[in-house]
Parts: C-alpha cells; sequence; structure tokens
C-alpha cells in the first residue's frame, strides 16, 4: 500500500517543458537506479498529460516512487490553474499510480476538506517555501502541522551560516521521518546532506541531465556517494572547509572519499562563508556541533581572533589552514607549512640550502617562516618590492628584484603567486632559464602548469602544487581522525576532481 511505504532518502526533482522529455529523463533515473522521482506537473504545458503519464512509466518502473507536485504560480510554481484544477491535476496522478503529492500549504489551508479525498489512496506532503529568507521555524512549524499530512517539507532561503543548524533543529521537532527540511542556496548546502542524516524523511537531488528545480541542489550520485546520506549516522562526525567561493574546492572530494576508505563515520562539507559571516559561522560550528575544519581563501588570517589557541608556528606566519575542537575550545594550526617542508625536505637537506620564494602573500609567507625554521636560507622576489621588503624581515631574507634573479643561482625555487592558474594557464614567472634544481609550483590547478612544463623542459626536478595539497591535507586528515591517512586515495581523489572540473 502506497501509505506505508516509507519514503527513500533521496528525491529526484524533475521539472521540465513536455511530457516525453519528463518521461525520457525519469527513465535515465530509473535506469540508474534512483527510486524516488518527483513528477513537476506545474512545469508542463499540459500539467493532465504528465499525470495520465505516470501509469505509463509505472508500468515500466513499478518499484519507482512518484511524488507528484503541481505548485500554483501564486506560490512559486508555474501551474496557472485554480485551487480546484490543481487539486484536479493531483487526483488524476494519483489515479494513475503516483503515490505521493505535494500540496504548498497555501493550497492546503484553503481546501483542506477536499485533501480528505486523497488520505489511504496517496501520502500527503504539505510544502513551504520562502525564497526571501529562514524565519523562525516554530511559526511555520505550527501552522503547518495543524493540517493532517504524512510529511511535511519546509523549503527556506540560507541568508548566513547559522540558518543552517535553525533548519536542522527541526528534524527533531517532529516525529522521525515526517519532516523534510532544506534550506536553498549555496549557503545552505548542508542542510541539503545533513537533514536526512539528522532524521529528515528525504532530501532532493538534481536530475543528472536537466536543470535542478531549485538553488544549491546537487546530484544524487554525490549526495550518496561522496556524501554518504545514506550511510552516515546521526552521530556522524562532521567537517568541512570555509572559503568564498568554495564551489571548487577539490577538498571535499579527496577528505570525505579519506573518511570512506577509513570506514570513518564522517563527512565533509563546503561551507560558503563571507568575511561578513565568520562570526555568524562559529555559532552554526558550536551548534552542529563541527568537530573540525580547513580554512581557506579569504579566511586564514582573520580566523586567528575566533580561536582559543593556535601554534606557535601558525602564530608567526599569520595563518591558520586547520582548525579542530578538542574539550570544547577551538584549535589552529597551519598545515600548509608542512606542505611545503615536507616534500621539499626530501629532496634537499634543507638546513643550510638556498631557496628563493616568488611572491609575499599568505602562502609565501607560511613558505618562509616554516623554511627558515628548517635552517634554509631564503631569498625573496616578487612584484611589489615594499611588500617583498616587509616580509623579509619576518624571516631574515634577502630580496631580489626580478631582474636580478637570472644571474643567482638556488637549490629550489617556490613559485607562491596564482600565475599560471587556470583559467591563466599560459602565465609563468620566469621568463627564461629558472634559476634553481629543484622547482616548486604552490599552483595545482591545472596539476601539469606552464612552470612545472618550462621546469620539466630544463630538466629540473620538479615538486607540483598537488602534492603540497595532498601533503596539508594528510595532516588534517591525521589531526583531526588521529589515523594515518590513506594518501593514495586522496591523491587519486584530487586528481580526479581536478579532471572533472575541466
Ligand atoms: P595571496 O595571499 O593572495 O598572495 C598572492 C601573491 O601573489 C602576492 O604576493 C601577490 O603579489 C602575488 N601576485 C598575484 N598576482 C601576481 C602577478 N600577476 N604577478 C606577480 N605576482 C602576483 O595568495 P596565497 O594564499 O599566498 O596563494 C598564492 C598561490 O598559492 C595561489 O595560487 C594558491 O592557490 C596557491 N596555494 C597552493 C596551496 C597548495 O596546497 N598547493 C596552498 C596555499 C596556496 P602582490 O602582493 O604584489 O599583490
Amino acid at each position: 500500500m502506497p501509505q506505508t511505504r516509507t519514503f527513500p532518502r533521496i528525491c529526484i526533482a524533475l521539472g521540465l517543458p513536455d511530457v516525453p522529455t519528463l518521461l525520457e529523463h525519469a527513465r535515465r533515473e530509473a535506469e540508474a537506479g534512483e527510486g524516488f522521482i518527483e513528477f513537476r506537473l506545474d512545469y508542463l504545458e499540459a500539467p493532465c498529460n504528465g499525470a495520465e503519464a505516470i501509469a505509463e512509466f509505472l508500468e515500466r518502473f513499478p518499484d519507482c516512487l512518484i511524488l507528484a507536485t503541481c505548485r500554483r504560480r501564486q506560490n512559486h510554481g508555474k501551474f496557472n490553474g485554480s485551487v480546484e484544477e490543481q487539486l484536479a491535476v493531483l487526483d488524476l496522478a494519483v489515479r494513475n499510480g503516483a503515490q505521493a503529492i505535494d500540496i504548498e500549504i497555501e493550497t492546503a489551508e484553503t481546501a483542506e476538506e477536499r485533501l480528505n479525498a486523497f488520505r489511504g489512496r496517496a501520502q500527503i506532503v504539505i510544502s513551504y517555501h520562502n525564497y526571501e529568507a529562514t524565519p523562525p521555524m516554530d511559526t511555520i512549524l505550527s501552522r503547518m502541522l495543524r493540517v493532517q499530512a504524512d510529511a511535511y517539507k519546509v523549503v527556506t532561503t540560507a541568508r548566513k551560516p547559522s540558518d543552517n543548524v535553525r533548519v536542522l533543529a527541526a528534524v527533531k521537532s517532529v516525529a522521525k521521518d515526517r519532516l523534510v527540511v532544506l534550506a536553498m542556496g549555496e549557503l545552505g548546502f548542508p542542510t541539503r546532506v545533513l537533514s536526512p542524516v539528522f532524521g529528515g524523511a528525504f532530501t532532493y537531488a538534481a536530475p543528472m541531465l536537466a536543470e535542478s528545480t531549485a538553488a544549491g541542489q546537487v546530484s544524487a550520485r554525490s549526495l550518496r556517494h561522496l556524501y554518504r546520506v545514506e550511510r552516515l549516522k546521526k552521530a556522524a562526525r562532521i567537517y568541512g572547509v570555509i572559503a568564498e567561493p568554495v564551489r571548487h574546492s577539490i577538498s571535499p572530494a579527496v577528505h570525505n572519499r579519506a573518511f570512506q576508505s577509513r570506514r570513518l563515520d564522517a563527512v565533509y562539507l563546503p561551507f560558503l562563508v563571507s568575511p561578513a559571516h565568520l562570526r555568524d559561522f562559529f555559532l552554526m560550528a558550536d551548534k552542529l556541533p563541527l568537530a573540525g575544519f580547513s580554512v581557506t581563501i579569504p579566511h586564514k588570517q582573520k580566523i586567528i581572533r575566533y580561536l582559543d589557541s593556535v601554534d606557535p608556528l601558525a602564530r608567526r606566519i599569520g595563518a591558520v589552514n586547520t582548525v579542530w575542537r578538542k574539550a570544547g575550545k577551538w584549535r589552529g594550526t597551519n598545515t600548509d607549512a608542512a606542505g611545503v617542508t615536507a616534500p621539499l625536505g626530501r629532496l634537499l637537506r634543507l638546513p643550510k640550502s638556498s631557496v628563493l620564494i616568488v611572491g609575499n602573500g599568505g602562502a609565501a609567507r607560511g613558505a618562509a617562516c616554516a623554511l627558515y625554521d628548517a635552517g634554509a636560507k631564503i631569498t625573496l622576489v616578487g612584484r611589489n618590492p615594499d611588500r617583498v621588503r616587509a616580509l623579509a624581515k619576518v624571516c631574515g631574507a634577502e630580496v631580489l628584484l626580478r631582474e636580478q634573479i637570472s644571474s643567482h643561482k638556488f637549490d629550489a625555487v617556490v613559485h607562491a603567486t596564482p600565475l599560471g592558474m587556470f583559467p591563466h594557464v599560459n602565465e609563468c614567472f620566469f621568463n627564461g632559464s629558472i634559476p634553481a634544481s629543484v622547482v616548486f609550483d604552490m599552483v595545482y590547478n591545472p596539476v601539469e602548469t606552464e612552470l612545472i612544463k618550462r621546469a620539466r623542459e630544463q630538466g629540473r626536478t620538479i615538486v607540483p602544487g598537488l602534492e603540497m595539497f595532498i601533503e596539508q591535507a594528510v595532516r588534517q586528515f591525521e589531526i583531526w581522525t588521529g589515523e594515518s591517512a590513506p594518501r593514495s586515495v586522496m591523491e587519486k581523489a584530487a586528481m580526479e576532481a581536478l579532471e572533472q572540473q575541466k
């Protein structure tokens, strides 16, 4: 009986303009193993034809659960008809086999009596949408719970990181498996992964080959295989990366694969955090709670003031890229530094070695402090001599102008500017001969940068930026979990993630 069937954890939302396209996409999803599909009938020019097509689809895929939705334009859908017409379309969908229907609260409140006609025939999901913000969840839920339904769906828009915790906290207030909560937008992404883990009925995913129906949706493949929403337990440890932008970070691919390979009940999420929201992010981090996180552009310096303790090297560098929680206190360190010294130390005897660092930003500063501590003799070059000199004072470095470097020779060059980074892949700081036998490029997208290509052609020993990335990620994993990191799994995941971005 449809009404006794619990919802699968992931629902693919299909909003397409005509019935053949809808059926084609539904077929692809079902053949890929998806068992729960939302037919957005309001997206169709002829919603009734879509409702009738459900029977044809279910004949081929009888194990699929179809959720039929025909949202009215007044309620942010595309259906132009009256409430009566909306309910007639949904009734037709149920007669053709839809096992669940989504009815927005605005319709449900005006036609509560009419909902009785669906009871026992299909599961009724009452939904609330807010495209502007995340209002107090209690108020929304008490309004919704007045209408009897099998499940309630609350979709808001995240405006700041802590909106995620307010939305997720609601899962606990309604009986298990009866609430679907999501915050739309990239800021709300954590709710898409965590709500079903915390006991929500299901989450929505974007289709494989069509546009998503809401901002922030990701593919079912990512939800299932990267974030493992169907496997994580409620007490799963939560990690992540804070950045702006965060969309192209390869860290979720790398750390989730590492957790998976070590069979840890843990997940790593991308958190979009603007500088103005750093304080608010800690409200979320405390309440979720987060067990630890990576920090990247533009927060590596500013994060320090929010931490309870920072180790001496990170403090001297003035940047933290790794945070974890111990005994309720936030601690910070800098694993980028070891990301430079470990690969170089495998190739050179660092004490007394001569290293030219190109750049004077955060990464150059980290490299300079760490190499100085390791006993290397450092020379700095950059495009702005005043800024280069300021950094030189911190790490006892010599300063050269760009035109002077060709008459010098170093054991290693560490390139720490964005030159050559995607999409400006043809850029390179060095025009002629590279004045060192080891060439370390921090840029890792693309993996084979122009500098690395030229170094290879000139017979130099190379250290690609991906090696630094993996080294710092390996150390983060070990700090967070206390276990040895699966380095080769992480390398493979990083390469695949970079490949997918091409
Ligand atoms: P940052 O703080 O913004 O510093 C950038 C540096 O590059 C500054 O010294 C800047 O000089 C210089 N620069 C920018 N554009 C330049 C140009 N067109 N010509 C010459 N110099 C230029 O950035 P960051 O955090 O230090 O990062 C630097 C690079 O390292 C980035 O590509 C980043 O992706 C990479 N990185 C890689 C890893 C890894 O794990 N592999 C880790 C950290 C960073 P001005 O001061 O004159 O503006």
